[in-house]
Protein backbone atom coordinates (compact mmCIF):
# COMPACT_ATOMS: atom_id res chain seq x y z
CA UNK A 1 0.00 0.00 0.00
CA UNK A 2 2.91 2.14 0.50
CA UNK A 3 3.59 2.69 -3.24
CA UNK A 4 -0.27 3.60 -4.27
CA UNK A 5 -0.08 6.18 -0.91
CA UNK A 6 3.69 7.14 -2.81
CA UNK A 7 1.91 7.62 -6.44
CA UNK A 8 -1.30 9.20 -5.01
CA UNK A 9 1.33 11.75 -3.18
CA UNK A 10 3.12 12.48 -6.57
CA UNK A 11 0.25 13.18 -8.77
CA UNK A 12 -1.52 15.88 -6.10
CA UNK A 13 1.72 18.08 -7.30
CA UNK A 14 4.07 20.30 -5.70
CA UNK A 15 1.42 21.87 -3.65
CA UNK A 16 1.25 18.88 -1.41
CA UNK A 17 3.66 18.13 1.50
CA UNK A 18 4.13 14.48 3.67
CA UNK A 19 4.48 14.49 7.21
CA UNK A 20 5.60 10.95 8.09
CA UNK A 21 3.74 7.84 5.98
CA UNK A 22 -0.01 8.20 6.74
CA UNK A 23 -0.59 12.37 6.37
CA UNK A 24 -0.40 14.92 3.46
CA UNK A 25 -1.30 18.66 3.84
CA UNK A 26 -1.87 19.77 0.21
CA UNK A 27 -2.54 23.55 -0.50
CA UNK A 28 -5.55 24.71 -2.72
CA UNK A 29 -5.47 28.08 -4.04
CA UNK A 30 -8.64 30.51 -5.04
CA UNK A 31 -6.58 33.07 -6.98
CA UNK A 32 -9.96 34.45 -8.38
CA UNK A 33 -10.92 34.88 -4.43
CA UNK A 34 -6.97 35.75 -3.36
CA UNK A 35 -7.90 32.78 -0.56
CA UNK A 36 -5.85 29.72 0.30
CA UNK A 37 -7.06 26.35 2.21
CA UNK A 38 -4.97 24.07 3.48
CA UNK A 39 -6.60 20.21 2.87
CA UNK A 40 -5.24 17.45 5.53
CA UNK A 41 -5.18 13.19 4.14
CA UNK A 42 -4.78 11.44 6.72
CA UNK A 43 -4.95 7.57 6.14
CA UNK A 44 -4.18 6.04 9.59
CA UNK A 45 -7.25 4.27 10.74
CA UNK A 46 -9.41 4.48 7.79
CA UNK A 47 -8.61 1.14 5.41
CA UNK A 48 -7.71 3.59 2.82
CA UNK A 49 -8.07 2.76 -0.25
CA UNK A 50 -10.76 0.71 0.74
CA UNK A 51 -12.59 2.77 2.91
CA UNK A 52 -13.25 6.83 2.07
CA UNK A 53 -9.71 8.95 2.89
CA UNK A 54 -10.09 10.98 5.93
CA UNK A 55 -9.99 14.97 4.62
CA UNK A 56 -10.15 17.66 6.80
CA UNK A 57 -9.87 21.35 6.11
CA UNK A 58 -7.68 24.41 8.22
CA UNK A 59 -10.59 26.20 9.40
CA UNK A 60 -10.04 28.76 12.20
CA UNK A 61 -6.60 27.32 13.74
CA UNK A 62 -7.83 23.62 13.60
CA UNK A 63 -8.39 20.67 10.96
CA UNK A 64 -12.43 20.31 11.03
CA UNK A 65 -14.05 17.58 8.83
CA UNK A 66 -14.70 18.79 4.75
CA UNK A 67 -18.16 17.97 5.38
CA UNK A 68 -18.43 20.26 8.46
CA UNK A 69 -17.28 23.03 6.34
CA UNK A 70 -19.49 22.65 3.72
CA UNK A 71 -22.53 21.48 5.86
CA UNK A 72 -24.22 25.37 5.95
CA UNK A 73 -24.03 25.02 1.73
CA UNK A 74 -26.23 21.88 2.14
CA UNK A 75 -29.21 23.49 4.30
CA UNK A 76 -29.28 26.92 3.82
CA UNK A 77 -32.00 27.24 1.01
CA UNK A 78 -29.62 30.29 -1.00
CA UNK A 79 -26.58 27.76 -1.03
CA UNK A 80 -28.64 25.17 -2.55
CA UNK A 81 -29.54 26.91 -5.12
CA UNK A 82 -26.32 28.13 -5.95
CA UNK A 83 -25.35 24.36 -5.49
CA UNK A 84 -28.01 23.73 -7.75
CA UNK A 85 -26.66 25.85 -10.78
CA UNK A 86 -23.25 24.81 -10.81
CA UNK A 87 -23.36 20.82 -9.80
CA UNK A 88 -26.99 20.69 -11.49
CA UNK A 89 -29.23 18.12 -8.65
CA UNK A 90 -25.97 16.37 -7.63
CA UNK A 91 -26.02 17.17 -3.89
CA UNK A 92 -22.64 17.94 -2.60
CA UNK A 93 -22.61 15.59 0.59
CA UNK A 94 -24.81 13.03 -0.86
CA UNK A 95 -23.18 12.42 -4.09
CA UNK A 96 -19.71 13.00 -2.48
CA UNK A 97 -16.81 10.21 -3.53
CA UNK A 98 -15.95 10.85 0.15
CA UNK A 99 -19.09 8.86 1.15
CA UNK A 100 -18.62 5.39 2.05
CA UNK A 101 -21.66 4.34 -0.63
CA UNK A 102 -19.77 5.93 -3.62
CA UNK A 103 -16.28 5.44 -2.80
CA UNK A 104 -14.34 2.72 -4.59
CA UNK A 105 -10.54 1.65 -3.99
CA UNK A 106 -10.01 3.04 -7.44
CA UNK A 107 -11.14 6.79 -6.65
CA UNK A 108 -7.99 8.52 -6.26
CA UNK A 109 -6.63 12.10 -3.82
CA UNK A 110 -6.56 14.03 -7.14
CA UNK A 111 -10.56 13.26 -7.52
CA UNK A 112 -10.82 13.87 -3.73
CA UNK A 113 -8.89 17.12 -4.03
CA UNK A 114 -10.68 18.77 -7.18
CA UNK A 115 -13.77 17.80 -5.28
CA UNK A 116 -12.86 19.54 -2.04
CA UNK A 117 -12.01 22.76 -4.59
CA UNK A 118 -15.33 22.28 -6.22
CA UNK A 119 -17.09 22.06 -2.39
CA UNK A 120 -15.11 25.07 -1.05
CA UNK A 121 -14.85 27.56 -3.81
CA UNK A 122 -18.43 27.51 -3.86
CA UNK A 123 -18.76 28.26 -0.11
CA UNK A 124 -16.73 31.38 -1.24
CA UNK A 125 -19.48 31.96 -3.70
CA UNK A 126 -22.32 31.83 -1.41
CA UNK A 127 -20.17 33.82 0.99
CA UNK A 128 -19.93 36.37 -1.57
CA UNK A 129 -23.42 36.22 -2.24
CA UNK A 130 -24.87 36.89 1.40
CA UNK A 131 -21.91 39.49 1.55
CA UNK A 132 -24.04 41.86 -1.50
CA UNK A 133 -27.28 41.45 0.60
CA UNK A 134 -25.71 42.32 3.68
CA UNK A 135 -24.10 44.87 3.08
CA UNK A 136 -26.63 46.72 0.06
CA UNK A 137 -29.69 47.04 1.43
CA UNK A 138 -30.77 48.60 -2.18
CA UNK A 139 -30.75 45.05 -2.88
CA UNK A 140 -32.52 43.43 -0.45
CA UNK A 141 -35.55 45.50 -1.92
CA UNK A 142 -35.21 44.12 -5.17
CA UNK A 143 -37.69 42.16 -6.84
CA UNK A 144 -36.51 38.20 -5.83
CA UNK A 145 -36.97 36.91 -9.31
CA UNK A 146 -34.14 40.16 -9.99
CA UNK A 147 -32.52 39.05 -7.26
CA UNK A 148 -32.27 35.74 -8.89
CA UNK A 149 -30.92 37.15 -11.65
CA UNK A 150 -28.25 39.21 -10.49
CA UNK A 151 -26.85 36.42 -8.66
CA UNK A 152 -26.33 34.25 -11.16
CA UNK A 153 -23.52 36.53 -11.80
CA UNK A 154 -21.66 36.46 -8.39
ZN1 LIG B 1 -27.64 16.03 0.25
Amino acid sequence: MHRRWQTEFEQLGPCAQRDGDNIIYLLLTFADYEKHAVVKFDRQHCNFPFRPIKATVLHGGEYVDYFEVIRSLHSNPDASRLTEQVLGTKCLVCDSILCTNTWSPQTKLVMVRDEIAKGLRLKLRHGNRLMVRLLNPRVTKLHDEVWRYIETFL
